[in-house]
């Protein structure tokens, strides 16, 4: 799996971030919120807007 820099939405096996479109994936990552609920208390502090699963934490290096 590998999740998304810039939105953090997690693919399995894209290459590109079927969301922004954005092509910087990650494997590293940790922890994974799946958010089927956009208008959850979750959603709304992670900015999500769209169901699926995203990264807790996007390591940097
Ligand atoms: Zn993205």
């Amino acid at each position: 799996m590998r999740a998304c820099k810039n939105c953090k939405f997690v693919v399995i096996t894209s290459k590109e971030c079927p969301l922004c479109g954005g092509r910087e994936l990650t494997e590293h990552f940790s922890g994974i919120v799946v958010i089927l609920d956009t208008n959850s208390e979750v959603a709304k502090l992670l900015n999500i807007t769209k169901p699926g699963a995203y990264a807790l934490r996007i390591k940097k290096h």
